[in-house]
């Protein structure tokens, strides 16, 4: 089918304002947040209803044209670039809350609204969705990458609060999986399979999430050390002793000077924990800051504030969210690699070494190690000189070697981004070949057409 042809049919579908080919929306269409080569969808549609993507899922499903979709475009692996063309299904039309359940801290919402759009909503009731990627992410795209963020070490990741979804299959099937109730052991959990699928296997139309009650109370902690590995001694330390942290974050000595530089928030100039508390009561508070003190004490930490009040508090958690967008600021023009690993939190300590270590020995380059260590999540943002010798060999020098590590740590090569295009090479590592060959089967049993987000995940084979 050539492209107008495919125009008419979706605007058939849907109406003449919501589908274009237009180069604007093509190239709007073309790139998440990660520094992979961008790639034009040959449509872009927006669909408002279910009944509209499960006909547009139909039509692609018969034509073997691929479907790829979006939410707000936030991701960091590739995982939104339409790789192979086909068409962008943008959701954001779709952006409903369904239904409230306060009584059971639930909601039902459209896929397309944003998770900070959702929780101001929220707010009125006092509650919130909890996992918090930095940019402010669409639920469906949080679902698809099973999102997580600071708050995760308490609250879960996103499949961690997800109950149940409406998705539309890739012929056009909808379909519902779980139920209302937080405990569910009924058959086989598709929910939990959906999630972190990113689009690959169905198209999420509608989620039930789980929700938190806003805290009572709650304090947040700065706490500096002289070197990475004191501040990661104390994310085991802390982890390690019962504590339940809200966010429990690790930043390098450059990374704190960024912020420092940007937003003179006078931190200690050292690697630095930031830690958060939410508890029912005054006296919980006081006794999770004393103990968390004892232990950065006994780490030798060169500062501890703690009690830091709420416009305090609110700064260095947008400092904090804000980094993707600070290391663009400081090196404009450049190109960049963000990494993602994680590890059972024992081993967290070896994997900041090898990752200060790995930093240390580059040359020319701009190096920012941080994470949410609560969770045994590390990240680096790696800015050059943009040109593909460079990126080549930071690939190697930097993703591998952390990838590795990790792995032999026991853990994984992505905590949060998914696989996208980026993590694919670390597939079989991870996953050993017989388990890979089974989600292989598993992605066939769902889309035998391999339309949905083609080139993702498992790459294979391409819709036409
Ligand atoms: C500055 C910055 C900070 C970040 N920090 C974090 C972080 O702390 N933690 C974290 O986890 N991530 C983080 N991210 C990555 C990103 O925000 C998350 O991966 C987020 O979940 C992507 O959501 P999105 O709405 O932008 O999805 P998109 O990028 O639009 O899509 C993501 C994936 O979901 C699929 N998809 C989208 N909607 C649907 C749907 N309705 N049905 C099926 N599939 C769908 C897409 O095809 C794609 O595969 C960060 C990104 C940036 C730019």
């Amino acid at each position: 089918m050539n492209r107008e042809a495919l125009i008419a049919e979706l605007q058939a579908l849907t109406s003449a304002q919501r589908a274009s080919a237009a180069p604007a929306h093509l190239d709007q269409h073309s790139q998440d947040q990660s520094s992979h080569a961008a790639h034009q969808p040959d449509a872009v549609v927006w669909p408002e209803t279910t009944a509209e993507v499960s006909s547009i899922a139909a039509l692609a499903n018969r034509q073997r044209i691929g479907i790829t979709a979006w939410g707000a475009g936030s991701s960091l692996e590739g995982n939104s670039i339409p790789v192979h063309g086909g068409i962008v299904m943008d959701f954001t039309h779709m952006n409903r809350v369904l239904a409230l359940h306060a009584a059971d801290f639930q909601v039902v919402v459209q896929p397309g609204i944003f998770y900070k759009d959702m929780n101001k909503a929220l707010a009125k009731s006092g509650l919130f969705f909890a996992p918090d990627p930095g940019a402010n992410a669409s639920i469906g795209g949080m679902v698809a990458n099973n999102a997580a963020g600071t708050r995760t070490v308490k609250y879960g990741a996103t499949r961690d609060n997800v109950l149940a979804l409406e998705v539309v299959l890739a012929d056009g099937q909808i379909l519902r999986t779980g139920c209302r109730s937080t405990k569910q052991s009924a058959g086989y959990d598709l929910t939990r399979l959906l999630v972190g699928s990113e689009g690959t296997l169905a198209l999420v139309t509608e989620a039930t999430l789980r929700l938190a009650p806003l805290p009572e109370h709650f304090s947040a902690v700065v706490a500096a050390f002289p070197t990475t590995n004191e501040a990661a001694q104390a994310v085991f330390g802390i982890m390690g002793s019962g504590l339940n942290p809200a966010a429990l974050e690790l930043l390098d000595t450059a990374t704190v000077t960024a912020i420092n530089n940007a937003d003179a928030l006078g931190l200690h100039p050292s690697p630095t924990l930031f830690v958060e508390f939410h508890a029912a009561s005054e006296a919980t508070l006081a006794a999770e800051l004393g103990m968390v003190e004892e232990i950065c004490r006994e780490l030798q930490c060169s500062s501890f504030q703690s009690g830091v009040g709420r416009a305090a508090r609110d700064r260095l958690w947008a400092a904090r969210h804000g980094l993707g967008e600070l290391f663009k600021r400081i090196h404009p023009g450049q190109g960049y690699l963000i990494t993602d690993v994680a590890v059972p939190i024992s081993q967290y300590a070896a994997l900041v070494a090898e990752g200060t270590a790995i930093l240390a020995q580059l040359e020319g380059v701009s190096g920012y190690l941080f994470g949410h260590a609560g969770d045994g999540n590390l990240h680096s943002h790696i800015c050059f000189a943009d040109d593909a010798a460079d990126r080549a060999q930071l690939e190697r020098m930097v993703n591998d070697r952390l990838v590795e590590k990790a792995l032999a740590l026991g853990g994984t090569c992505t905590g949060e981004h998914g696989v996208g295009i980026g993590k694919q090479k670390y597939m079989l590592r991870e996953h050993g070949a017989p388990t890979l060959d089974l989600m292989r089967r598993i992605k066939t049993l769902f889309d035998s057409n391999d339309i949905l987000n083609p080139g993702k995940i498992l790459g294979g084979d391409r819709a036409a």
